[in-house]
Formats: C-alpha cells, sequence, structure tokens
C-alpha cells in the first residue's frame, strides 16, 4: 500500500515530508514542479504556501527552483517572459529561489508516442512536485498527473496531445441526439436536420463530446486525453526521485490556465505527501468526493478517474493506498 500523508496545517510540512525519503535530494540543485496561474485565475498555489514548502525543503540541504514549461494558448505563459512576468505579478519571485522555465524539450517515446519532457526537467534525478487540485474542462479533475502529463511538456507535445484526442465522426453510427454540441465546451459543434458539424478551428481536443456520445458516433482520432496524460506523466517521471504535494484547497470548476475558474465547488479539505502519484490523485479525488460526490465529474462532464486507471495500468503508480493522518 502507497503511503499517503494528510494533514491541514501548514505548520505540519516538515513533519509530512519527514515520513518519506529525501536523502537523494541532499545537496542536489532539483525541480520545483509548479503551476504559477494564470493571469487572472484566483485559485493557483499560495505563493506564502510555496514559500513554506520551499523553505523546508531547502533546510533539508537540497536547492529547489521553482519550475514549469510554457503553454500551447495564448496567453502569457507562452513565452518564457511572458511566464516570468506572471510568476512575478503572482508574488513568486519573493520566495527567494530561482525560477526556470522551459521552452524547449527532449523526446521520450513511451508506449508508441513521442513526448518533449522539459530539457530541464529531463536532465534531473530529483524532483518535488506541488500540485494545486481543481476541476478540469478536458480531463475533470487536474492534480499530480496534470502537473506533469500537461506541465511537464513542451508547448508542441501539448498541442499533439490534444490533437490526438480530436473527435473523429462516424455518420452511420450518429442519431441527432445533440449530446456532443451541449457538452462541447467551446461550442465547436453544431448539430442540425440531421447534419453534423465541427470547427476544427474551435476544438480544443479535449475530447469531452467522445466521452458524453454514447452510441460511439465520434471516437478520438488517435488516444484518449486522459490515457495520453497518464503517459506524459510516465515519461516526465521515469527513473526519478519524486515526491509530490497536492493542495486540496481552493477546489475550483476550472484549471489555474483558466482567468474564469471558479466557482468553488468543494470546501477546502487538505494537504496531501507521497512518493507516488497515482495514489496521490486517488486520495484527493476520493477526499472531495466524500464531500461531494463526483462533483468533478457533474461540473465539467468528464470522468476525472480515467487518468489515475490509466495510470496504474502503464505503471505509472498504484491506487492503493493508506491514509496517515498528522
Ligand atoms: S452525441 Fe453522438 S450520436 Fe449524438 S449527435 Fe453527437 S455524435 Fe451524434
Ligand atoms: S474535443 Fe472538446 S472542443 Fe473538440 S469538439 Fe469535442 S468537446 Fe468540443
Amino acid at each position: 500500500m502507497k503511503k499517503v500523508v494528510f494533514f491541514t496545517d501548514e505548520a505540519k510540512i516538515s513533519e509530512a515530508l519527514d515520513n518519506f525519503d529525501l536523502s537523494s535530494f541532499e545537496g542536489k540543485r532539483y525541480p520545483f514542479k509548479l503551476h504559477m496561474g494564470e493571469k487572472g485565475n484566483k485559485y493557483f498555489p499560495r505563493p506564502k504556501t510555496v514559500g513554506k514548502v520551499v523553505n523546508k525543503l531547502l533546510e533539508k540541504k537540497g536547492t529547489p527552483f521553482l519550475y514549469d514549461t510554457t503553454v500551447a494558448y495564448n496567453a502569457l505563459r507562452k513565452y518564457k517572459r511572458g511566464y516570468k512576468k506572471i510568476a512575478k505579478i503572482h508574488g513568486f519571485s519573493k520566495l527567494g529561489v530561482d525560477i526556470i522555465i522551459d521552452n524547449k524539450g527532449v523526446n521520450v517515446n513511451f508506449e508508441n508516442h513521442d513526448y518533449e519532457v522539459g530539457e530541464t526537467l529531463y536532465n534531473s534525478d530529483c524532483v518535488f512536485a506541488f500540485s494545486h487540485v481543481k476541476g478540469h474542462i478536458a480531463t475533470g479533475m487536474g492534480g499530480a498527473i496534470k502537473n506533469f502529463g500537461m506541465g511537464g511538456v513542451t508547448k508542441e507535445t501539448k498541442r499533439k496531445m490534444h490533437h490526438a484526442s480530436r473527435p473523429s465522426y462516424k455518420k452511420d453510427k450518429c442519431t441527432y441526439c445533440g449530446v456532443c454540441a451541449e457538452v462541447c465546451p467551446f461550442d465547436a459543434i453544431n448539430v442540425k436536420d440531421n447534419e453534423w458539424n465541427i470547427s476544427l478551428k474551435s476544438c480544443f481536443g479535449c475530447g469531452v463530446c467522445v466521452e458524453n456520445c454514447k452510441e460511439g458516433a465520434i471516437i478520438n482520432q488517435d488516444k484518449d486525453l486522459q490515457y495520453l496524460l497518464a503517459c506524459a506523466t510516465y515519461a516526465c517521471v521515469k527513473d526519478k526521485n519524486v515526491l509530490y504535494l497536492n493542495d486540496v484547497n481552493r477546489i475550483s470548476k476550472g484549471c489555474d490556465c483558466d482567468p474564469g475558474a471558479g466557482p468553488e465547488i468543494c470546501p477546502d479539505i487538505c494537504y496531501l505527501v507521497s512518493d507516488d502519484p497515482v495514489a496521490i490523485d486517488k486520495a484527493s479525488l476520493d477526499l472531495v468526493h466524500d464531500i461531494k460526490p463526483d462533483i468533478f465529474e457533474k461540473e465539467n462532464n468528464v470522468n476525472p478517474l480515467k487518468q489515475i486507471e490509466y495510470g496504474e495500468k502503464i505503471g505509472l503508480g498504484s491506487s492503493n493506498y493508506q491514509l496517515i493522518e498528522i
């Protein structure tokens, strides 16, 4: 059983970290993987909390630096300079550690797909991951797996993963029920008078339409986004010592990439620490589910459990965990 440490008081960060062997981090300079939030978003990780974790890690003799990759969509974080500007606006430049944003990557092939892992991440053998748990328009929930699966790869790989999840239409199976058009968050599908049309310009490749078509009339052009997410995470963390902290608070409907991510859909719960990305995401999902059953699925029309199940299937980790409250 994988150990997942549960705490609510930030004063217990050090005690939580002490449950895991950090000896391989000592004397190393290593990435502290963090989504620093898009402009306008209100729910991203709090710099005060991140600062406390960073200070505890510094006491344990390694040197973390804040780390992320540029994004594929048009926003400030698309470029390194813009991302650093956002990091400053959001208060992360005051934490006294370097901020490194990667725009280039190194190719890792896994299960017949290529993933360009951010080059700094690729070249590190230890990583600390701070992941904010929240809803997500394309994956239902975002946690540790999302933090690496989308956040640890280059914008070219992000784009490729979304394109692979676009719908491929089978006219003979379509009943023109219109469900796919209703659930599409980007209004990319139009169903009218026994005609089905898609605007590829508007399609984000989230795969929500595929998941909600009960007739099998649309399938992913290549693979389910949550499968690709689990595989990309594997490519990012393979052969590394990684410790994961999930911040299960300020649980918004949408992602920290989204300026309109609100409202909060579940009360604050806790922080979790584990050395297994599957276990920590499963524990996060279960804790939210206990308070607000199926809330991520209800809000985003996507079952978030898939990324966890895929992760377990490909050997990323185990969903069999033991919660240890401190
Ligand atoms: S949900 Fe499926 S069956 Fe219904 S209109 Fe869309 S593609 Fe056709
Ligand atoms: S993949 Fe997402 S954005 Fe594209 S048509 Fe389907 S629901 Fe809409």
